[in-house]
């Protein structure tokens, strides 16, 4: 979809409400609180009130967009923008594409953000999974270790028998130890998936989580053969990372890493990616300001 398509399909406030109907009430409107699906719209206010029990209900409810002083064209201009932009797109071009303060720009993509972290934390990769550690971020200086000051990463890439890679999960984890690995599978990974790591300790906890678990200690494998795609997958992600949101900080890289791997997971349906993403962003929960910069 170009520019004047976008714009021919959302030329105003209501062709945005119209979509999120779709959406919302895909079958038509039920009422929430008593079942009825007798009801009349109050079209000014994009609200429609049950015609048994007097309820109303917002559009927008239980929406990202819910109580948004944004308009909702701008909210959609932005998710087309991010959509559309393969590498992303900062805060700082969004402020200037929809003429808006810097600071608004910078929380509605971080909702978008939110919206993509939502979607992909219901999926579990299965099947075989090469998991491997990571660093991002600039190391500070005058400290030694490749680790020091930078923020730590799991990383899991599913593949398939013939090594293609298929899905991808990033999480920041405050240390890297036998309990973050654990908490990372068990929320990313379907139990019983075959897990490649490295030989580091950290990852001997699998097995007890119901994992297969093949460290690459086997002869004739070197960590390059066994870990090939999550490496290939990290390397990307820090070109992204630094590409787009260059001197930005560490602090909401796990942001960052989620946009990543919500655009990876999807490379193959770059067409569908604007819709798929408003509807993720018309689905994903409420977030509050303090959640968002916790
Ligand atoms: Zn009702």
């Amino acid at each position: 979809m170009g520019l004047l398509d976008f714009q021919n399909r959302f030329p105003d406030e209501r062709s945005c409400y119209e979509y999120l109907v779709g959406v919302r009430f895909p079958n038509g409107f039920v009422c929430p609180q008593c079942g009825s699906s007798a009801a009349g719209r109050i079209q000014t206010r994009a609200l429609w009130q049950c015609g048994k029990c007097r309820r109303q209900a917002s559009v927008t409810a239980g929406t990202m967009f819910h109580r948004t002083r944004t308009p909702l064209q701008e909210w959609f201009w932005a998710i087309f923008l991010t959509a559309k932009d393969k590498r992303g797109h900062s805060a700082l071009q969004l402020s200037k594409d929809l003429r808006i303060p810097y600071h608004r720009a910078w929380l509605m993509m971080h909702k978008i953000r939110a919206a993509m972290a939502c979607r992909d934390a219901s999926y579990r990769l299965d099947g075989i999974v090469e998991m491997d550690e990571a660093y991002f971020g600039a190391p500070d200086t005058g400290k030694r270790g490749r680790s020091t000051g930078r923020a730590k990463a799991l990383v899991a890439v599913g593949v398939t028998a013939d090594s293609r890679p298929r899905f991808a999960k990033m999480q920041i984890v405050k240390r890297l130890d036998t309990r973050s690995v654990r908490t990372f599978a068990d929320e990313g990974i379907a139990a019983g998936t075959t897990v490649r790591t490295d030989g580091l300790s950290v990852y001997r906890g699998l097995v007890k989580g119901g994992f297969q678990h093949e460290p690459t200690v086997a002869p004739g494998r070197t960590k390059e053969d066994v870990l090939y795609w999550a490496h290939i997958v990290i390397s990307n992600a820090k070109t992204f990372i630094a590409g787009t949101f260059h001197g930005l900080g560490d602090k909401h890289i796990q942001q960052y890493l989620a946009e990543f791997c919500y655009r990876f997971n999807r490379r193959h349906r770059e067409a569908e990616l604007f819709d798929r993403l408003l509807l993720a962003c018309a689905t994903a929960p409420l977030l509050t300001h303090d959640e968002l910069t916790a």
